[in-house]
């Protein structure tokens, strides 16, 4: 099952979410997408790359609304056997000093080139285990942060431990997202001095070797969206997996899940940080290549943890995937080989504007036909259609586009706008959850001036509606906390162009009247819709080439650049031949 797979060495890619396809519920937004995108372009290019992950049996939850626009959540359990193989390995990960046992299913993407790429769902759900240890696997981003450590440490040191008892060869080690720092703990204690060699001093383990295999995208843009773990929790649940404080007995290896002996509390705490361990900073220490997601997110996270090289990877989509229906048709027709290629969409200008145009109807027909069906309100095919999507929470600001109600009205009665909105908020995210109760209160405000749907359960179906269906699409984050954003890029292989504040990728994206607007704040969010975006959308007299240009400027500019296939190409270039 595994042979083609474990026959080369490969880059093992570590991610706490992947969304691997829409029936999967195993992401939770941009950075499982964006996991899913990854191993999808490697598919395609045929790197050698296998995805490693937890299984989440009961899935991220499904969204529904009550009659106030209250979000509603469900478990969304899903059946690994139906999607995914059981692989024939198990590993144990010590707990509290017992042992966890890990196995894992393999999940296989098939690119539509011919290629594909493994991926590992790591599962405790096992009969050896405890009933509470064999839910450690199941709930993304639940519990509390014991459970999170415990998820984090069957990530990183399970899946450290499975990919070698499957008998893969990992050439690299690429950490997506510091959940799965841990990892770089395993490799620490595999790569121990053996002990009668150390003198007293020198140090224990071989960090050099270690930092030659790891690679670390950091997603989060500020210290307070680091995982962080008091090291009071860290040494119960690691027991006699970690030594040297307290006089602390020294574990004898050979018994289950100690394969590697125990990691020692000093060096734990000089690479983990001083007062808690912090999985950025640990991944950031045993790493020798670190990115940001986008060029101002790589100087930001610099300045956050001065003395470390952050370079920029800028974020990419995944090209076929993020193409509507009617846009791949399009595409295959006039651009043969964009899907190994993006870079031919810069092509795009040779397309008839009346194709492009009808490629866009059919999208936004599907988008009208959906909102139809979930919410029962019937929109405008001629109407300028703005769409906001995304993870509700505070620092996207979903309320900008609501916060003078008149004046949008005002806007409306000149030149006809609809409003589509969809996104979850985190169970915990009381704030963001407070969000989607006041977009709702905006939609009934509206009502009779501007017609607003929000839908419900946003996923990677729902998200492709939107983003090909919308004529515009607005992004409003408090900069500097959209560390890329990846939506609007999806909404450029559409020929979509966003209105959107200045941060993260749009920074690198925006060339102000051709791919798109930036804006600030609400002022300017209201004037620039009023006097550029709607002008130019219902601007006629030249048979919509004004608006058409722009499409294209969006494709040929935007969707040529910033795919998952060029961010591939330089993590393979970059980061992983190093
Ligand atoms: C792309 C995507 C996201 C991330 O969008 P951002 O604009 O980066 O916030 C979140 N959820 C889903 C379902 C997506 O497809």
């Amino acid at each position: 099952m595994l042979d083609e797979f474990v026959s080369q060495p490969c880059v093992a890619y570590f991610s706490m979410e992947i969304a691997l396809r829409n029936e999967i519920p195993t992401y939770a937004g941009g950075l499982g997408v964006l996991a899913g995108d990854t191993l999808r372009s490697a598919a395609d290019l045929r790197l050698p790359l296998v995805g490693v992950t937890l299984v989440s049996r009961a899935g991220y939850f499904r969204q529904q609304f009550d009659a106030a626009g209250q979000q509603l959540e469900q478990r969304a359990v899903w059946e690994p056997q139906q999607w995914a193989q059981a692989l024939d390995a198990k590993v144990a990960v010590r707990i509290e000093d017992r042992p966890v046992w890990v196995s894992a299913w393999l999940y296989v993407i098939e690119s539509r080139l011919g290629g594909s790429a493994p991926v590992l769902l790591l599962d405790t759900d096992l009969a050896e285990n405890s009933p509470k240890d064999r839910e450690i696997s199941h709930s993304l981003y639940g519990g509390d942060d014991e459970y999170r450590l415990k998820q984090e440490m069957v990530l990183g040191l399970g899946g450290v431990r499975i990919l070698r008892a499957l008998g893969f060869e990992i050439s690299a080690y690429h950490m997506n997202e510091g959940h799965s720092a841990l990892l770089g703990v395993e490799l620490m204690r595999r790569f121990a001095y053996p002990a009668d060699d150390v003198r007293p001093g020198e140090p224990l383990y071989d960090l050099p070797r270690v930092r030659d295999l790891c690679r670390f995208t950091t997603h989060t843009p500020v210290e307070a969206g680091h995982d962080r773990f008091p090291y009071e929790l860290v040494k119960r649940l690691f027991a006699s997996s970690v030594y040297g404080y307290n006089n602390h007995q020294v574990p004898t290896p050979g018994a289950p899940g100690t394969e590697h002996g125990p990691i020692e509390f000093g060096t734990l705490r000089e690479l983990g940080g001083a007062d808690c361990l912090n999985m950025t900073r640990l991944a950031l220490n045993v790493s020798d290549f670190v990115n940001g997601v986008a060029k101002r997110h790589a100087e930001v996270s610099a300045k956050m943890y001065p003395g470390y090289q952050v370079r920029a990877i800028t974020n990419g989509v995944h090209p076929f995937a993020w193409s509507a229906p009617s846009f791949r048709e399009l595409y295959d027709r006039c651009i043969p080989g964009w899907c190994h290629e993006p870079e031919l969409l810069a092509r795009v200008h040779g397309i008839a504007d009346a194709d492009l145009l009808s490629a866009h109807a059919r999208a936004k027909q599907a988008l009208i036909d959906k909102v139809a069906a979930l919410s029962g309100i019937t929109l405008d095919p001629t109407v300028a259609t703005v769409c906001f999507a995304r993870r509700m929470t505070a620092y996207k600001r979903p309320e900008m586009l609501f916060s003078d109600i008149t004046r949008l009205k005002s806007i409306a009665r000149q030149q006809p706008l609809q409003i589509v909105l969809a996104g979850k908020a985190h169970p915990h995210d009381v704030e963001g959850k407070r969000l989607i109760a006041r977009l709702h209160e905006h939609a009934r405000e509206l009502a009779g001036s501007i017609a607003v749907a929000y839908l419900p359960d946003y996923d990677l179906d729902l998200a492709l509606l939107l983003v090909s269906g919308a004529d515009v699409w607005l992004n409003t984050p408090l900069p500097p906390l959209e560390a890329s954003g990846t939506s609007g890029m999806k909404a450029a292989f559409n020929g979509v162009p966003s209105l959107s504040v200045l941060d993260g990728w749009w920074i690198e994206g925006c060339i102000e009247g051709v791919t798109g607007w930036a804006i600030e704040e609400a002022a300017s969010l209201y004037e620039k819709l009023e006097r550029i975006v709607l002008p130019r959308y219902y601007e006629t007299a030249d048979g919509r080439h004004g608006w058409v240009r722009i499409m294209k400027a969006v494709i040929g500019t935007n969707a040529a650049y910033f795919n998952s296939h060029r961010m591939m190409r330089r993590y393979a270039t970059e980061a992983y031949l190093r």
